[in-house]
């Protein structure tokens, strides 16, 4: 910590820490008011400030925990934890509060003869990928793209394409967790293990996570198949199949909105399993975000994309790692305008139940007048690791993309399209996710987490000072 740095925090409260953090090497960066945004690009929130973690997990807990105990005796504001900010609804940050920047603590050391990676929280996938590909392996469960934290991956406990997988919290070995106390558990399935079940899918909201042992998987060049089907045949066809990953897409096309599908599967080709492969990018990414980009607001430009992804793409197809396939930046589809974001929503659905909730999701979005990009499909399998699970049997998970204005109108016309489709998939006996915007109502996301309100009980009791707040818990939590 510079003594610029110092000044710049200016407040009786901050020097405080700044000598902390002087000790401990946390260099608190941002002055006070510092006004953050997620990934939403609509949540501006002001914080007390800053503090980013040390590459050593060892060292930013110890110059953490002071700073833990006079937030717990009310001389500080409470802290959110964040990884790299792409939750939607306020859960990486805390309007007051200060907000720690786990980005630096990115170690990473493979243990290739157990096919474990120990990592720091802070690191990306996109930096943890190239690791693993020199020694042949992939991560086991990782979303569809390569910018997150692991920490922040953990904690909404995420999945992706990888078929016939829970959710991450499936592959973790354990944890190091800097509690509200200011000490550092392991917690595993066997030690620590409520703490466990509630860090994981657990939002910050019980811990810093420092790293994580995380199993890994073998890398393999990959075959892609595709077929194409009316949605309502979906899940049949998709249960006759194997592949070790898979992604469906339905139509946002508006002459077949919703009603057909494409099924991609990637299967391993024989021998290639634990190889060295050459880890390459998406292929021609100008190419396809303007055909994305294209289908914004457009009809035409629907109809035109779901030609091609149907038609086109499986010629243009050709095999790839699977690494490859997941390393794949988000910014590849982003909306960068200054007036408009991409809003994702995800709901779960029991697999049987899939056409039912997608029927009824067509009738309430068809004439919303909201934009909806994208859907895609996911396999995510029973999660019976965390308390507040939201796949408590084997189900699918639909990814929606929408468009939506930075207006205070577009935002409550999404919260209306939110809560008509979070009572259309409960309905269908499902749920939806947490990261995103923070629409549903508190009766809403207590149908989809029974377990919400233990959770919050279970907070109360390992955290009575309320150390660790964010929007999430501000929500919902009080
Ligand atoms: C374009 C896009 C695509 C996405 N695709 C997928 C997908 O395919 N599958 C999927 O499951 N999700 C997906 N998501 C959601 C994404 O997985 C979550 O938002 C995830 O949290 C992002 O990681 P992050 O590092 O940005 O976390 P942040 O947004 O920074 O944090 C998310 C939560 O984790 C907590 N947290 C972060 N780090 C730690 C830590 N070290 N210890 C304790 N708590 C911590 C924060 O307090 C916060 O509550 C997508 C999001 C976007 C924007």
């Amino acid at each position: 910590m510079t003594a610029a740095g110092a000044l710049a925090l200016g407040s009786a409260t901050t020097l405080a820490v700044t000598r902390w953090a002087g000790q401990g090497a946390i260099p608190a960066t941002s002055a006070p008011g510092a006004l953050l945004d997620d990934a939403s690009r609509i949540n501006p929130t002001s914080v007390r400030g800053v503090l980013f973690a040390d590459p050593s997990p060892e060292r930013t807990a110890r110059t953490v925990a002071p700073l833990l105990r006079r937030i717990a005796t009310g001389d500080d504001p409470a802290m959110a934890v964040a990884g790299v900010r792409h939750s939607m609804g306020g859960q990486s940050m805390l309007a007051g509060g200060w907000v720690l920047d786990t980005r630096p603590m990115n170690r990473i050391d493979l243990d290739r003869a157990a096919a474990v990676v120990r990592v720091g929280a802070g690191a990306t996938w996109r930096e943890l990928i190239p690791v693993l590909n020199e020694a042949g392996f992939s991560p086991k469960v990782m979303q569809s793209n390569h910018d997150f934290s692991i920490g922040g991956s953990l904690s909404v406990n995420c999945h992706g394409w990888h078929a016939s997988h829970p959710p991450i919290a499936s592959t973790v070995r354990r944890i190091r967790l800097l509690t509200a106390e200011g000490d550092v558990l392991t917690c595993s399935p066997t030690e620590n293990a409520e703490l466990f079940a509630l860090a994981l899918g657990g939002y910050g909201l019980y811990g810093v996570i420092l790293e994580a042992d995380l199993e890994v998987w073998p890398n393999a060049i990959y075959e892609p198949h595709f077929e194409s089907m009316p949605t309502s045949e979906y899940a049949t066809r998709f249960a006759a199949r194997t592949s070790e990953m898979a992604y469906g897409r339905l139509s946002v096309d508006p002459l077949s909105f919703l009603e057909e599908a494409i099924l991609v599967r990637f299967t391993p080709e024989a021998g290639t399993a634990g190889t060295v492969l050459p880890l390459t990018s998406p292929a021609a990414p100008e190419l396809q975000r303007a055909i994305f980009r294209n289908s914004v607001g457009s009809g035409v430009g629907k109809t035109l994309r779901w030609t091609l992804e149907r038609e086109a793409a499986p010629w243009l197809a050709a095999p790839m790692s699977r690494n490859t396939i997941q390393n794949q930046p988000a910014a590849v589809f982003a909306d960068h305008s200054p007036d408009s974001s991409d809003i994702l929503h995800e709901y779960f659905v029991p697999r049987a139940r899939l056409w039912e909730f997608v029927r009824a999701a067509r009738d309430l979005i068809a004439p919303s007048g909201v934009d909806l990009l994208n859907v895609t499909v996911r396999d995510v399998r029973a999660d019976g690791r965390t308390t507040l699970a939201y796949a408590r049997e084997d189900v699918f998970g639909l990814v929606m993309n929408f468009r939506q204005e930075h207006t205070a109108r577009a935002d409550d016309r999404m919260r209306d399209l939110t809560r008509a489709l979070i009572d259309a998939v409960a309905a269908a006996g499902g749920t939806f996710y947490l990261p995103y915007r923070l629409h549903a109502t508190a009766a809403q996301l207590r149908r989809a987490y029974p377990a919400w309100d233990a959770a919050m009980a279970a907070k109360r009791r390992l955290d009575p000072n309320l150390v660790f707040r964010n929007g999430l818990f501000e929500a919902y939590g009080r």
